[in-house]
């Protein structure tokens, strides 16, 4: 398999641009974005130094159509009753499928020029989870992670051992170069302008009030070989608990890892009796905000209060659902920047 070597400096240079400008200060109104009643979802395309000024308008055109498409698909499954981790699994591989997305085709590469992909899914009813990291061959990591908690005894599986596995379970390898798009090519070349894509996550309550939560990434261009991000950690990138809520997280991860951000919000939630959009913006404006840890996250809890908070310029997000006191129909919403 032909490798990229990418030059060093690059890879950091990189990695800086993506989160280390000055987090954002202004906080929205701890509220949150949306109340919805009966199923709804929330889904986002990750967040960075995403701004109008260095957005094309075609690029924005497509990731708009992409997260309506992925939220209109995800919503009719959960209305017709579909099961809430299918829909989590389904969501995800949508958006592993399009390029736009860093996760599955169109994922970043480490600084070996190698994709490795990290995923997680939990169920916020039974508190199941599972998760997969050092992903080179598998194209739908999500997927895998749900194959992992129904069909293992384990929540974690990594490397060539969760490959093994995915095999076991009739999935098909594909090459590495699989992920790389032409696009993520280019973006060696030109980076800069390339810097917007992101971490794809979902989270649901279905019709019954139970929660679901799942994040699938490539993780951080020019990652060193081995690096595990937070996405694939359950309580950092994901965590789903119908007491507290379903929380997918997106941006640079290793501060989710270090603060437990998804388990933070729940944790606030539970034993700090604060609302979801108080614990979310404690979490990401106080905590993170203080460390210089940008990105954000999306949420809902089993009263369908659902949020999409970040600190960084922007996020890919969208949500869709009944509002509460109204008959319908559903609205839906996607958003890139701070308005909107
Ligand atoms: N959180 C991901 C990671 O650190 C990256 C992202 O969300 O863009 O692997």
């Amino acid at each position: 398999m032909k490798r990229l070597i990418l030059p060093a400096f690059f890879c950091s240079l990189a990695v800086v641009f993506l989160f280390t400008s000055a987090a954002r200060q202004i906080k929205s109104p701890i509220a949150p974005d949306f109340h919805f009643e009966g199923p709804s979802i929330v889904i986002h395309g990750g967040a960075g130094t995403i701004t109008r000024a260095n957005m094309r308008p075609e690029m924005e055109a497509l990731v708009r159509a992409s997260l309506t498409r992925v939220l209109d698909s995800g919503y009719a499954a959960l209305a017709r009753g579909e099961d809430r981790m299918d829909v989590v699994v389904r969501v995800l591989s949508m958006l592993e499928d399009d390029s736009l997305f860093n996760a599955g085709i169109g994922a970043v590469v480490n600084a070996e020029g190698v994709a490795e992909l990290d995923a997680s899914v939990m169920d916020g009813m039974t508190r199941k989870a599972g998760a997969v990291a050092g992903l080179q061959h598998v194209a739908h990591p999500a997927a895998l992670a749900r194959a992992v908690m129904d069909h293992t005894s384990h929540v974690f599986l990594i490397g060539e051992g969760a490959e093994q596995f995915a095999w076991e379970e009739g999935m098909d390898p594909v090459q590495n170069a699989y992920f790389l798009t032409k696009r993520r090519g280019k973006q060696y070349q030109n980076w800069i302008e390339q810097h917007k894509k992101g971490t794809v996550g979902v989270v649901v309550k279905d019709a019954q009030g139970h929660l679901a939560a799942g994040t699938s990434t490539g993780g951080m261009m020019g990652k060193q070989w081995g690096r595990v991000g937070d996405v694939p950690v359950l309580g950092a990138g994901t965590y789903a608990d119908d007491r507290g809520a379903a929380i997918s997280c997106t941006g640079h991860g290793e501060y989710f890892i270090r603060e437990a951000v998804a388990y933070q919000v729940n944790a606030r939630m539970q034993f700090g009796h604060e609302s979801l959009a108080q614990a979310a913006h404690t979490v990401l404006f106080d905590v993170l905000n203080a460390q210089q840890g940008q990105g954000g996250l999306i949420g809902i809890d089993a009263q369908g209060h659902a949020i999409m908070t970040f600190n960084s310029e922007g996020m890919y997000r969208g949500a869709k659902g009944v509002l509460t006191g109204t008959q319908g129909p559903a609205l839906r919403f996607v958003g890139i920047y701070a308005d909107q």
